[in-house]
C-alpha cells in the first residue's frame, strides 16, 4: 500500500487495505449466495464504472455458476460531490422479466442513483431485486434508502482506489484511500 496518493492535487491516505476489502468481499459472497439459494439463476447487475473491480471479485466468490452478468451505467458526480441529478447513460440489455437480480455498486452516499436505479429495474419485472454495495455513507443518505448487502459503512468522506475515481483516475489501486483532511 503506497503512504500517499495524490490525484489532480488532491491527497489521499490509506483507509483500506486489500486483504481487508476482500475479508469483507467474502463475508458479503456468502450473505448473498445462501439468500439466492441453489435453484437460482440469477442476474449480477453490475454498475459501471466504479463497480467492475468489486463486482468481479465478488461474482467469482458467490461462485454460482448458472448466473448472467450485466451491465448498466448511471453518473451524477462531478468531481468529488453529488449534483443531485442521476442520468442512466448506458441501459440494460439482458432480459431480467421473473430473475432474481443483484445489483452491485461501489458506493451508496445520497442514495439517488440506487433508488431511481431500482425504481428503472422493476419496470422489467424481475422475480427479486438486491441491492449490494461495497461502500455505505449512511450519514449522507437524502432517501432512507438501505442497500441489502454492505461490505463497509464509512463515514461521508471522498474516498478512491478498488474501482472508485477521480474524475476517472485512479481506479486500479489495490486499496482503498480517503481524502487527507
Ligand atoms: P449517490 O447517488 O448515492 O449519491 O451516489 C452514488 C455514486 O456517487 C457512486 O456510484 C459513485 O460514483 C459516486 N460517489 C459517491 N461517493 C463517492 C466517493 O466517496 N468516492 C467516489 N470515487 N465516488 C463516490
Amino acid at each position: 500500500m503506497e503512504n500517499k496518493v495524490t490525484i489532480n492535487g488532491l491527497t489521499f491516505v490509506p483507509y483500506l487495505t486489500h486483504d481487508k476489502i476482500m475479508e469483507q468481499v467474502k463475508r458479503v459472497a456468502s450473505e448473498i449466495r445462501s439468500d439466492l439459494g441453489e435453484s437460482s439463476d440469477p442476474v449480477f447487475i453490475c454498475v459501471l464504472n466504479g463497480a467492475f473491480i468489486f463486482a468481479a471479485d465478488l461474482i467469482r466468490e458467490i461462485g454460482i455458476n448458472d448466473c448472467k452478468i450485466a451491465f448498466v451505467r448511471y453518473a451524477s458526480y462531478e468531481g468529488t460531490s453529488s449534483t443531485g441529478h442521476v442520468r442512466q447513460l448506458t441501459g440494460l440489455t439482458e432480459d431480467i422479466a421473473g430473475k432474481d437480480i443483484v445489483i452491485i455498486e461501489d458506493i451508496v452516499d445520497t442514495g439517488l442513483t440506487a433508488v431511481k436505479m431500482i425504481d428503472d429495474l422493476k419496470k422489467q419485472n424481475p422475480r427479486t431485486v438486491k441491492f449490494a454495495t461495497l461502500l455505505h455513507k449512511p450519514e449522507s443518505s437524502k432517501t432512507g434508502f438501505e442497500p441489502d448487502y454492505v461490505a463497509f459503512s464509512i463515514p461521508p468522506k471522498f474516498i478512491l482506489g478498488y474501482g472508485l475515481d477521480l474524475d476517472g483516475k485512479a481506479r486500479n489501486l489495490h486499496d482503498i484511500y480517503v481524502i487527507e483532511e
